[in-house]
Order: C-alpha cells, then structure tokens, then sequence
C-alpha cells in the first residue's frame, strides 16, 4: 500500500521551526498538491517524505511502515525538482533508459518502456538527440519521463513546471494528471500555483507559515475555505472580506459594514453560527459570485479600476480596507468613477470570526 501518513511531523532549523506539527493522510493512488506562498514549509515537508531531511520529532509512514532512518534510495520514491536533474551529455533515450539499467532490466524491457514513456510524454522525435540540444521544457519532460519510467509507488514533484513557459504549463497538466491515471502512483506535487494545484490534485493541503490550514478537495477549499488565509490565498482574485459587526434586524441578522451600510440578512444557517460567537467578523464572498443589482439592494461603490483579462472583467470596486472586485463578463459596462451596485448570491456569503480568522459554520 502507497498510502503516506505524516504524524506529528515537525521540522525546526535551529530555533526556527519550518514546520509545525503537520498531520496529513495521503491515500494510495491519491494526487495530493501541497500549496502555500514561498517558504510556507512546502518543500521542507517534501524533503522529509523523501527522505532527503529527517523530522525533528514525529512520524512518516509508508503503509504500516516507519520511514525513520530509511535512506532515500531505500524508499520506493521518484523525484522530480524544479531544477532538471539529467544527463547532459547523453541523448533522450539513454537518459530515460539510465534507471532501468541501472536496476539490471532486460535490454529489451528497457526498449519497451523507453518506447511508451516517450510515446506518452511527447518525447519519441527526439529520442536520438542529445540532452544539450534541447530546450529547458523539453528538459524538464525528459526529467519526468526518468522518473516515471521507474514506475515509483509514490511520486514527489517539487515545483517541476516553475521554470517551463506558460504554454508548456499548461500541456504538462494534463500530462502529467494522465501520467498519474495511469500508473495509479500516490503523487505529492508541490507549487505555490493555485490553478496546478486546482487542475490536477484529488485534494489540496494548504500551508502557511509551517501550519497546514485545510485539507480539501479544489472545490472544498475554493467553496468553504476554513479560514481567511485560504479564502484569500485560492481563487484568483481571492475571495473579498469585509470586516463588520453582526446586527439583528427585522428581516433577520445582517453585518453592519460601517461606511457601505448593511449587508442582506444572513442565510439562516450561517446567521445561527455567528450569533452564538461575539465581536467582529469577516462577511466574505468570491468576485465570480456576484450580480450588479441597479436599484436594488447590494453593496453601493464606486468603480476604482477596470482590469480586463480576455474573457472576463475584474472590476475593482472602493480601496483600502473595503476594497471589492467583481468578475463579470467582458462585455460589462461600467467605468472609473461610475458607482455599481454589487449583491453578493445569497448562498456564496461566507462569515469568518474577525478574532481567530476560522469559518464560521453551519450547525
Ligand atoms: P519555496 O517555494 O520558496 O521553496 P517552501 O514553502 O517550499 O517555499 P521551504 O523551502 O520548505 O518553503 O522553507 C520553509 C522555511 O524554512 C523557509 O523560511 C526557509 O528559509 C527555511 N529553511 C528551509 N531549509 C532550511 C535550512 N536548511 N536551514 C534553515 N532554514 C531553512
């Protein structure tokens, strides 16, 4: 069994701890992205899991076994870095065939499975050129391609398509998802790039300052984030957060958002969830749910910025700490200096505690 259990697991650098007490439970064949801001203890997990750094105190497990003291080479793991790790002076196909030789697999074996890893990772045209020849995104297929072609149990892939162009990005999603269906591995997949993360992972760890702050499926962590941190870190934009107080009112519980008035009253499940706590919160929503609500009630503000991104429209709306953005379709017609009118969709309003930052939740 592939699957990986992190215990307990801390990582302290002298006094200063890279990674605070991280318990995570990667299922057998599972894509799990580990995702969070540069230094947020990503890598340092990886490295942990790979055996390249030891835990400063709790547990890595591989099915039922402890992985302490088990060396890298020991461990049943492919790695792929941001950096290619290839053989320069070899060509594609001695480079995808260097594992499997080294491992004393037939000569015929290792033609076949060169053969299918090149066929799947685009790689058979230049299986007879030199590695120095080539471009960094084909050197960077070429480093997946060598450490796929030893079929690991678990596959670790720290930042591989930082240094590719947009482009090549995008092919190498879809890729490297089909890789993965195929060969069934457990892959853990660093970036700091929510859209690879939301492309190809099963579930999402969200990190922070070495403090893991959701496990979810994309859509769990984009839907209900279980802290401001992740509802600003995922989407793009991330979600607005205006900070307000909660108010009774006839129509029901409303958040006074001082200078932009009141909000429409709460969906009762949440409004229950915010009267049993006290002071301030955060009444959020996602800029791709909202409608201009002319005459209507809605969030009044004036337009700050107009930033159009093909498709779409962002609208910025006010500035500082009740700035707003919007996403409409690129035909929308509003301009700087115009006021709109936003509601947010009813269902899409989420209530975070001002104080601790958490989610405030139904039941
Ligand atoms: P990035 O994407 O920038 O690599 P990351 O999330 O992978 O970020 P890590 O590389 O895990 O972050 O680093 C987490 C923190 O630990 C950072 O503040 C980093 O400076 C620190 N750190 C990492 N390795 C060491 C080390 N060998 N000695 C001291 N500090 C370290």
């Amino acid at each position: 069994m592939s699957t990986i259990h992190l215990q307990n697991l801390v990582k302290k650098f002298g006094d200063f701890t890279a990674l605070k007490t991280m318990d995570l439970a990667i299922a057998d064949g599972e894509f799990m992205a580990l995702l969070g801001p540069s230094g947020c203890g990503k890598s340092t997990t990886m490295n942990m899991i790979a055996g390249m750094e030891g835990p400063t105190s709790g547990k890595i497990l591989f099915g039922e076994r402890d992985m302490a003291g088990v060396p890298m080479g020991r461990r049943g793991v492919g790695f792929v870095f941001q950096n290619y790790a290839i053989f320069t002076h070899m060509s594609v196909r001695q480079n995808l065939a260097y594992g499997p030789k080294m491992r004393g697999a037939p000569k015929a074996e290792i033609g076949r499975r060169v053969d299918a890893i090149a066929e799947m990772l685009q790689l058979t045209p230049l299986l007879d050129r030199k590695a120095d020849r080539l471009s960094v995104n084909i050197l960077q297929r070429v480093a997946i391609g060598r450490s796929a072609i030893m079929e690991p149990a678990i596959f670790l892939l720290d930042e591989p398509l930082s240094n590719v162009d947009a482009a090549f990005r995008a092919v190498m999603r879809t890729e490297l998802k089909q890789l993965q269906r195929q060969f069934r591995q457990t892959m853990v997949y660093v970036t700091h790039d929510q859209l690879e993360a939301m492309t190809m992972a099963d579930r999402i760890a969200v990190m922070d300052h070495g403090v893991l702050q959701q496990v979810g499926t994309p859509l769990e962590v984009y839907n209900n984030p279980a802290n401001v941190f992740v509802a600003r870190f995922i989407g793009a934009p991330g979600m607005n957060l205006l900070k307000g107080r909660p108010a009774e009112s006839d129509r029901g519980l409303v958040i006074d958002l001082g200078p932009l008035g009141v909000t429409p009253p709460l969906p009762v499940e949440i409004a229950d969830a915010v009267r049993r706590m006290r002071g301030e919160v955060f009444y959020g929503f996602r800029p791709e749910q909202v409608t201009l609500a002319e005459g209507g009630p809605g969030l009044s503000m004036p337009v700050s910025f107009v930033e159009r991104i093909g498709a779409r429209t962002i609208i910025h709306l006010g500035d500082g700490e009740t700035a707003v953005k919007a996403v409409f379709d690129n035909d929308v017609g509003l301009a700087i200096g115009q006021t709109a009118v936003v509601a947010p969709a009813a269902e899409a309003v989420r209530v975070f505690d001002a104080a601790s930052g958490l989610a405030l939740r139904a039941g």
